[in-house]
């Protein structure tokens, strides 16, 4: 009987650090859909120089031109500075 009540307080014991294990996992993960929503927010909108449209830098394509950094919405305007401008990448 001894052994069998030690068995299952190690398996509630078991249960009880996963589970505190997956809460822990939770929290930081929580965390960052709201920061990236503040950056969203925030100042790290970059313009477009082709069709003039705001991209978040996190998403955003960029190309160097000189030692300037230039962001753009797509591929596609990408290519259209590039082939204005030639861009060093
Ligand atoms: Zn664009």
């Amino acid at each position: 009987m001894g052994l069998l009540r030690l068995l299952a307080i190690i398996a509630l014991a078991f249960v009880g650090v996963q589970l505190f294990r997956r809460i822990l996992r939770i929290g930081p993960s929580r965390k960052n859909p709201l920061e990236k929503a503040r950056t969203i927010k925030g100042a790290d909108m970059v313009k477009d120089p082709v069709c003039g449209v705001y991209t978040p830098r996190d998403s955003a394509l960029s190309a160097h031109q000189g030692d300037q950094i230039r962001y753009f919405c797509s591929e596609k305007c990408r290519d259209a500075f590039t082939r204005e401008a030639p861009v060093k990448n």
